[in-house]
């Protein structure tokens, strides 16, 4: 058991991250922020990660450069604190479940 305790907070970090990107994606759930006088969105403190950094500033004609970019998987991945490629995994899994809904019983 020493370590499937680690394994298992792992995986529903994993989850959760997942479930957070294809809300994201679907437009069911918002990034935290904040839009400035001019529009601009900007994200909040706790949801501002390393990979943010490397996004163009939002301007007048690219408001939601950020805003797009804590959509991505890779900004969600590093807001979880988990691995990308683990992330795209459990998001394949999720969006194959989702679909199979509406074509069983
Ligand atoms: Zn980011």
């Amino acid at each position: 058991m020493s370590n499937s305790l680690s394994d298992q907070v792992q995986c529903l970090e994993v989850k959760a991250a997942a479930e957070e990107f294809i809300g994201r994606r679907w437009g069911n759930k918002m990034p935290k922020g904040t839009y400035d006088k001019r529009g601009r969105w900007f994200p909040a403190l706790d949801e501002t990660r390393d990979c943010c950094h490397r996004i163009r500033y939002p301007s007048a004609s690219w408001p939601y450069s950020l805003l797009t970019h804590c959509c991505t998987l890779t900004h969600v991945a590093s807001l979880y604190n988990v691995n990308a490629k683990s992330l795209r995994d459990a998001v394949k899994v999720l969006n194959s479940k989702l679909s199979d809904n509406g074509k069983e019983h």
